[in-house]
């Protein structure tokens, strides 16, 4: 929190004026107080061991968040150390971005510097990443373009600026032009990692750049985006106002920013870029396994507990209900786990990246199965939900007596109680985190659909399928083997 109250040029913009300090400003505290969280993790008994790994680059423990997996057990830890630090925050704690893009460069630098044997890249990469470590720094990942014409590729455009781009080439690094959308925990951080957003054509390779800054370069402003119900948190209180933590995300918008080539990673590298952004995407569906799972516990818990209050929880509809919503969150989980321990190596020396089939089966449960569960919690829950008095009505000595009558279920809880559980899972069960950040986040559900049907090998099921029915198998297909084809980062 010391470190970004000292950024200097930040500009970061919420409700069309500027914020000069992030960490108290009443609609940016709940951000930073959840990106602190994956800070104390390192630090709290119960997540200690999971929020730490040994470096190899720096030789010593560092904060996970900036580490690179070893194998598959460091991917699975991630998956669990989300799960948790959700259930600590009731949010998404934004950090998680960033680290994906570290993982990234280090296996599209390590390929390139592989395959091609260019390893300029990877060298100022492996500086940077040590940078990083050492100083546990909180990183945004930026990779939605805000794209324009969606038919047009980034070198058709009408407006040259709808994806980032090289606008000039200096001797002493790149001068780049643009704007990112959706960037979550954007103006809470101290650096970011500017991504490629699709693949690209020779035609695009002004658009193929990857490349980090710190926040506040000249250049650089942050447009922090609205969510439902933010003017709460304006209100202050303790039930109303969230006063616990939560995400933001804005826009980066980047006017002529110089990068110093120490820390440009990929530069007109249009043959890269797909890659880039496959094995980006999938680190991030995997992780959906643990945060969304994690979002899916305070909700399950807090309809739990409504149900208590009203004397229902033992009905059998009401079991029912809570069953189907432990079921979903936990085929959640179990995708994401199983995408992890079924990780492989994309380098000679390392690059773990998970299985690509089951971290966009996760992706795409992820994207379904919480409007599911966030359902059943207001079902259970009832109408109070969306009708509920507000903190001050019950603050209000005249009302107060006459609230803590008529709203009060079983005598052993308060009505206060139960307004705070209420809340709580109107804050969490229809907030941007657990709905439309579980449709959009790591790419929208079509993507997912592309990417399973390019990893499954349906001429191979097929021969399984003709075997089984006592018909000559095709030459393409060997029955024996599993359905599946290599994604194209494995190639
Ligand atoms: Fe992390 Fe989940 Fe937020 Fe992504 S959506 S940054 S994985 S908490």
């Amino acid at each position: 929190m010391e470190g970004i109250k000292k950024r200097e040029h930040a500009e970061i913009f919420v409700l069309g004026k500027r914020v000069d300090d992030v960490t108290a400003h009443p609609f940016l505290k709940p951000s930073v107080k959840s990106f602190k969280a994956t800070f104390d993790a390192a630090f709290e008994e119960d997540t200690r061991g999971l929020a730490r790994a040994y470096s190899p680059f720096v030789g010593e423990e560092v904060n996970r968040f900036v580490h690179i997996h070893q194998g598959p057990e460091d991917l699975v830890a991630k998956v669990k150390l989300l799960r948790k630090l959700s259930q600590k925050t009731g949010t998404c704690f934004q950090r998680c971005v960033g680290w994906d893009a570290l993982n990234t460069l280090y296996v599209i630098s390590g390929k390139i510097a592989e395959r091609e044997g260019r390893k300029e890249y990877l060298n100022r990469f492996i500086e940077y990443l040590k940078y990083v470590q050492r100083n546990d720094l909180a990183l945004a990942g930026a990779m939605t373009d805000v794209k324009g014409v969606r038919t047009l590729r980034p070198s058709e455009q009408p407006n040259r600026d709808a994806y980032v781009h090289v606008v000039e080439e200096k001797a002493g690094g790149i001068v780049v032009r643009g704007a990112k959308a959706n960037i979550t925990g954007v103006a809470v951080v101290d650096e970011v990692v500017v991504m490629p957003t699709r693949a690209m054509t020779e035609r695009d390779a002004e658009y193929a750049v990857s490349f980090a800054i710190p926040l506040d370069t000249p250049g650089v402003k942050v447009v922090v985006g609205r969510q439902i119900n933010d003017g709460r948190r304006l209100e202050g209180g303790e039930i109303d106002g969230l006063p616990y933590m939560f995400n933001h995300e804005g826009l980066l918008i980047l006017e002529d920013v110089f990068v110093p080539w120490e820390r440009v990673f990929l530069y007109r590298e249009w043959r890269w870029a797909a890659q880039f952004v496959e094995v980006f995407s999938n680190y991030h569906r995997q992780g959906y396994a643990g945060c969304k799972s994690g979002l899916g516990d305070v909700i399950i818990g807090t309809a739990h507990g409504l149900a208590r209050q009203l004397g229902i929880a033992d009905k059998p509809h009401v079991q029912e209900k809570l069953t189907e919503m432990v079921f979903l969150n936990e085929a959640i989980y179990s995708a994401g786990l199983a995408a992890s321990w079924e990780a492989r190596r994309l380098l000679k020396n390392g690059g773990w990246w998970v299985d690509p089939m089951y971290a966009n089966v996760t992706k795409h449960l992820v994207a379904r199965f919480p409007y599911e569960v966030a359902k059943l919690s207001h079902d259970i829950a009832g109408g109070l939900l969306g009708t509920a008095p507000s903190e001050a009505d019950l603050k209000n000595p005249e009302l107060r007596p006459l609230l803590e009558k008529y709203l009060q279920g079983v005598p052993e809880f308060t009505a206060e109680e139960r307004l705070r559980l209420l809340r709580l899972l109107e804050n969490t069960s229809l907030s941007v985190a657990y709905l439309v950040e579980s449709v959009h986040g790591a790419g929208s559900p079509q993507a997912q659909r592309i990417s399973i049907q390019r990893v499954y090998d349906f001429q191979r099921a097929e021969a399984i399928a003709r075997r089984l029915a006592g018909l000559k198998a095709e030459a393409s297909g060997d029955a024996r083997a599993e359905p599946r084809r290599p994604a194209e980062a494995e190639k």
